[in-house]
């Protein structure tokens, strides 16, 4: 039982983020006072730490997209943080730990020992593997804010709405009725489901009154795949992370074998699998992660670094991410990627690195003065970095039939594959470095209110963080060779760019830029996240968020635009809730992807002073200032720096 005095704090939602403040909520919670006691509820349906994406209850064969030895859930050297850096393992020193006997987990399973025996820091690990590692993480979490005098307790439900009392209190109420009267919530909702936008609820009718089967966009390992027959043709809209999970639930979870072939690897049918039919935008799937590695230093940047950024900022009376930020990035990735090519690959160019630099710097990235220096200076097709071209590769190719489409795409998937792993290409590396630290430092300035309200809304979000995964997080070189092989195999067809999907008769149409071809189809599904919208979100403690008032969407507009980001606004210095009158909310805070803070969707990795670290210590900071300001006496309550509110 809790005391009365205790003050209690309500974390909903226990993913990657919630955990990730409880740990900073216990290495911050000695600057309170001893005496006051503070009680967390941890709230989630899904087991704490792992919570509903990284669950262990999944398919042995979904993976992260990223490697090992990149994921951490510590706080290290490079963290900028007011309250104390606590060091712990990254996921590939965990597992290292646990080969050593240092560490044990509950969990006996024979394909997570045989991973864990086989891991290395450039291994891409299973979800499975991650969820066992944020479990042990949450564990410690638990036991260090216990060691500093706290107390965690678990709800293993979903909270339905928070309530206000009329002492300021805050009740939440729980699916199965019960309450928890709280001081403090903190929303760490992650990424929530959503209502059918207008053309998915169409196609769902659509499937209803023709017996299709048809998936709106969801998350591909909780959907119900398992009704679509054998042999049937499906349309799968969308070639990111989401159709790759597709392809192998649908595949090798379906009993298919990947076996050495001639060609790296073939795929042996079970028989079980359906035939997918795989269009997007672009028409082919995001870029392959990188497995080279520099043979020259990282250059020091020239266009576009943290300092260059804030300069900007400061320089302006508003910022266009197309019109400022974008030139400036896109001359970086140049720099980086031929950087390494000139100095790393002398015998790859005719000219030398001193001799090419000031075409970069004289002429705009996409001018044809300098494409005409970069044919001149690079020889080999697969050297010269074009951005539109890779960005858009099927741009402008015209293809006769279907199966010209499949020459086109299984070429250019291979050439990709040669581009990300050969030695020969590891200026593919340079330019994946540079966008990596032009995304680190594009977040300097993220937040500024100087933005148009249409870079908000249109280029800074989905234009850029899609444009970003599409180069540098796409999926695991393997899984692209293993999507040739299905192609090669006839389960799997590309059917190009601007894939456009129809309602005919009784069937899916699919249609494509790239072909006059036309694919029929009884199932079709759209193989990707719901749009963050907290207007039409599915969980229900947000959308009553949204609607008492006490929280609210972002909107934005200037003198030629308005739009909404799907957002919930919070407050920059400490992530409370803004409420609908525009005031902060005095005892509610959210972090993570569905909040307007600055967000890199991914964990952090090692030493790159993480976003989220940076928000979860900040917020726990402020949180615990709440603590020891509704303390009896709290000015003697808190012995941490002052707090930004
Ligand atoms: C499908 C998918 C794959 C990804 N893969 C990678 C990857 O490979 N590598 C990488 O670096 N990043 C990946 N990411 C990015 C991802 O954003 C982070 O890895 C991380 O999961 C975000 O943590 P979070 O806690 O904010 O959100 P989540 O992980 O979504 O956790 C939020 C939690 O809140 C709970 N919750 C929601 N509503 C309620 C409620 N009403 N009451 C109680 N609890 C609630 C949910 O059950 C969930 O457990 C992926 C994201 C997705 C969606």
């Amino acid at each position: 039982m809790t005391a009365p005095a205790d003050t209690t704090i309500a974390i909903l939602g226990a993913g990657p983020r919630g955990v990730g403040f409880l740990e900073r909520l216990a290495a911050n919670l000695p600057y309170l006072a001893p005496g006051v006691r503070v009680v967390v509820h941890l709230v989630d349906p899904h087991p704490p730490g792992a919570g509903r994406i990284w669950r262990f209850a999944q398919s042995p064969l979904l993976k992260l997209n990223s490697m090992a030895g990149d994921v951490t859930m510590f706080t290290d050297v490079a963290s900028t943080i007011d309250g104390p850096v606590a060091h712990g393992p990254s996921l590939i020193e965990w597992v290292e730990a646990l080969r050593s006997g240092e560490f044990t987990i509950p969990v006996d399973d024979e394909l997570l020992n045989a991973e864990i025996a086989g891991l290395t820091a450039q291994s891409f690990p299973t979800r499975r593997l991650q969820s066992a590692y944020l479990a042990w993480f949450t564990r410690h979490a638990i036991a260090e804010f216990a060691s500093a005098g706290g107390e965690v307790v678990v709800h293993p439900r979903s909270a339905v709405r928070v309530d206000e009392l009329a002492d300021g209190g805050q009740r939440v109420v729980l699916d199965n009725d019960e309450r928890l009267d709280v001081d403090l919530v903190l929303y760490a909702l992650g990424h929530s489901g959503a209502t059918p936008e207008p053309e998915h609820a169409e196609f769902v009718e659509f499937a209803r009154q023709n017996s299709l089967f048809y998936l709106p966009p969801a998350f591909t390992a909780d959907a119900d795949t398992g009704l679509i027959p054998a042999g049937e043709n499906v349309i799968v809209r969308g070639l990111g992370l989401a159709a790759i999970d597709l392809v192998v639930l649908l595949t090798e979870g379906r009993g298919g074998r990947f076996v050495p072939g001639p060609e790296g690897v073939d795929y042996q049918p079970s028989g079980h699998e359906p035939r997918l039919f795989l269009g997007s935008r672009r028409g082919i799937p995001y870029h392959s992660k990188i497995s080279s590695t520099l043979h020259a230093p990282r250059p020091e940047p020239r266009f576009f670094s943290a300092a260059i950024a804030r300069d900007l900022e400061n320089s302006r009376e508003s910022l266009s991410f197309r019109r400022d930020v974008w030139p400036l990035i896109a001359a970086e990735l140049l720099w980086g990627y031929y950087f390494e090519l000139f100095t790393g690959h002398p015998d790859r160019v005719t000219t030398s690195w001193k001799k090419f630099a000031p075409f970069l710097e004289r002429y705009r990235f996409d001018s044809p003065r300098l494409r005409a220096a970069i044919t001149a200076a690079v020889p080999d097709r697969l050297d010269r970095l074009d951005l539109d071209a890779l960005d858009r590769p099927l741009d402008g190719i015209r293809c006769a039939s279907l199966d010209e489409v499949q020459q086109v795409v299984r070429s250019y998937i291979r050439d990709d594959l040669t581009q990300r792993s050969a030695p020969e290409h590891s200026a593919t590396l340079g330019l994946f470095t540079s966008l990596l630290y032009a995304l680190f430092d594009l977040g300097t300035i993220i937040g500024s209110p100087k933005w148009t309200a249409r870079s908000r809304v249109e280029e800074l979000g989905s234009g850029w963080l899609n444009y970003f995964s599409f180069i540098a997080s796409g999926p695991p070189a393997h899984r692209l060779e293993e999507l040739l092989a299905l192609s090669r195999a006839g389960i799997v067809t590309f059917l190009g760019a601007d894939t456009r999907v129809r309602a005919v008769g009784d069937r899916f149409e699919a249609s494509s830029a790239s072909t006059p071809g036309v694919i029929a189809a009884r199932a079709l599904v759209d193989a990707r996240l719901p749009r963050t919208s907290l207007a039409t979100s599915d969980n229900a403690v947000l959308r009553s968020l949204l609607d008492s008032g006490a929280g609210s969407e972002e909107i934005v507009r200037d003198s030629d635009y308005t739009g909404s980001t799907g957002l919930l606004r919070v407050a920059p210095a400490d992530s409370r809730v803004i409420q609908a009158d525009g005031s902060r909310h005095p005892r509610r805070f959210a972090i993570g992807p569905f909040t307007s803070a600055p967000f890199v969707g991914a964990f952090a990795r090692p030493r790159t002073n993480a976003v989220s670290f940076r928000e979860n210590d900040r917020v726990a900071r402020a949180v615990l200032f709440e603590v020891a300001a509704l303390s009896p006496s709290p000015a003697s309550r808190w012995s941490g720096s002052s707090i930004e509110r």
